[in-house]
């Protein structure tokens, strides 16, 4: 799949890293997607950057979520004289993904042994550790239990613990239901793993410091800037924001929920289409937060990417319940009643949505209705903490999950790099892609350094 551009650089028409695409998939026609803007950008941020119109970047990194910013960091580490800004839609860093999760520092006892997600959760939670100390940002090793209810999940467990410790998760034990009760005196289980070396943090914040060691590297970070269009020229990359025209060499797209469309917008030729699934999460009232001391979390489906719901007490010191995983009917909807008329109709139109409906309908109904019911949705934290009732549970925010599916309905576990002529796209970054960004981020610097070049 290799050959040279017109520029002669190397170029791939579609890389996977984890899930590899086949060529047959990469035939497949991806579906129609609409225009990447349809919401005007106004203000006084949209007119303060008009200056930079005729600015020219070496690489140009859209998306200023926390693999967009950790990705300009360890770009400059690499590459100190490469001219760099950063582009994103909102007024500020984080607002979507990374401003809108648990806040956990998963210790990497999920992932199958070998997959990126494995080897970039340890790595980028042991980076992320440093950035907070050097950063003077707040975290916490709480430690987390994974609970088995019953006997079924007995081997679910195993199969974790044996995953956890190939990817070299330090302290992880198998624990009885007595030991359980030392840890987490109001869960219930017959067993657990407990992984001490689990954490929590505010990814918002830690962002924000990204950033904030961005601007003083000399990175220019547009806020307010939208991308509208990427066109190739002989000059390389022209970039149309609602405010600007940027001139680029290359280009990284880290655009969460929108990177398959920003992706496909440049040609490239994959069947990786985004659905959002929103996260729901209610808070503990405060009288009832005693019942949660660190996070206490059910043995996951392993067909599925999500963990189940659980508990977290976050670094703030509230308790939150959640998230579930329902459907989200626009890439950026955070509430039940959000739709995008036109995002709705791509994802349902989108042969690959309907394989996999099929094949959850069952967990997608359950889902929907505990997304309905706070009985349904306390009935289920009652598995791994009994005393919880409905009655303890006030509402709590949302997040909306980027997560990748392919033309056969598979969602797609691991995290999914691609290349295109001048570009490298992020396109599957779920949990625990905040964990791992610096990690992720230094990936692609690698790769960014190597392919187009640059000192
Ligand atoms: C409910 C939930 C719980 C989670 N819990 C955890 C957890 O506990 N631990 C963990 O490690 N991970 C967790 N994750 C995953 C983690 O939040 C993500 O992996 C991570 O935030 C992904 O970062 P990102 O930069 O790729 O995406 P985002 O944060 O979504 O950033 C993408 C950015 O691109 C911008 N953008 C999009 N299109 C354009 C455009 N056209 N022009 C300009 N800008 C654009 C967006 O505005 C956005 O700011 C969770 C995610 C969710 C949703």
């Amino acid at each position: 799949m290799s050959s040279r551009d017109r520029h002669g650089h190397r170029s791939r028409s579609y890389i996977a890293y984890g899930d590899a695409m086949s060529p047959r998939a990469m035939r497949r026609r991806p579906p129609r997607l609409k225009p990447l803007c349809h919401r005007p950008v106004t203000g006084k941020m949209a007119t303060e950057v008009l200056d930079v119109t005729e600015n020219s970047y070496d690489v140009v990194i859209v998306g200023a979520g926390i693999v967009g910013l950790a990705t300009a960091l360890m770009l400059t580490k690499r590459c100190p004289s490469c001219r760099l800004a950063v582009l994103e839609k909102e007024r500020s860093v984080g607002r979507h993904q990374t401003g809108h999760n648990s806040g956990v520092i998963h210790a990497g006892l999920y992932y199958k042994p070998g997959s990126l997600k494995a080897k970039m959760c340890v790595e980028g939670g042991r980076r992320l550790i440093d950035f907070c100390d050097a950063h003077d940002i707040r975290y916490e090793r709480c430690g987390k239990v994974v609970v088995a209810t019953d006997e079924s999940e007995l081997a679910g467990l195993e199969e974790l613990h044996g995953r956890g410790t190939a990817n070299g998760v330090p302290g992880l034990r198998c624990i009885t239901s007595g030991d359980l009760r030392d840890i987490e005196p109001h869960a219930s289980g017959i067993a657990a793993l407990y992984s001490p070396s689990t954490g929590i943090v505010d990814y918002g914040r830690v962002a924000e410091a990204m950033a904030n060691d961005l601007r003083g590297r000399g990175v220019d970070l547009l806020t307010g800037h939208r991308v509208l269009a990427v066109r190739e020229n002989d000059r390389g990359l022209m970039v149309r924001t609602e405010p600007a025209v940027l001139h680029t060499s290359y280009l990284i797209n880290c655009g969460g929920l929108y990177s398959d469309v920003l992706a496909r917008q440049m040609g490239v030729n994959s069947d990786v289409c985004i659905v959002p699934f929103r996260g729901e999460y209610y808070f503990l009232r405060p009288e009832r937060q005693g019942l949660v001391r660190g996070l206490i979390y059910p043995v996951p489906d392993p067909d599925l990417p999500f963990l189940g719901v659980h508990f977290t007490r976050s670094i703030h010191g509230r308790v939150e319940a959640g998230p579930n995983a329902v459907l989200a009917l626009a890439r950026e909807g955070y509430t039940r009643s959000s739709l995008d008329a036109g995002e709705l109709f791509q994802t349902l139109a989108y042969r690959g949505f309907w394989r996999l409906s099929r094949r959850y309908w069952r967990t997608g109904l359950d889902e929907f209705k505990r997304s309905c019911s706070k009985e349904i949705f306390a009935a289920s934290l009652r598995r791994l903490v009994p005393e919880v009732q409905a009655s303890d549970l006030m509402p709590g925010g949302a997040g909306v999950r980027a997560q990748a599916i392919d033309s056969t309905g598979k969602l797609l576990d691991d995290f999914v790099i691609a290349e295109s002529s001048r570009a490298i796209h992020v396109l599957n970054a779920p949990s625990p892609g905040a964990t791992a960004s610096l990690a992720i981020g230094d990936h692609i610097a690698e790769i960014a350094a190597e392919r187009f070049g640059l000192a």
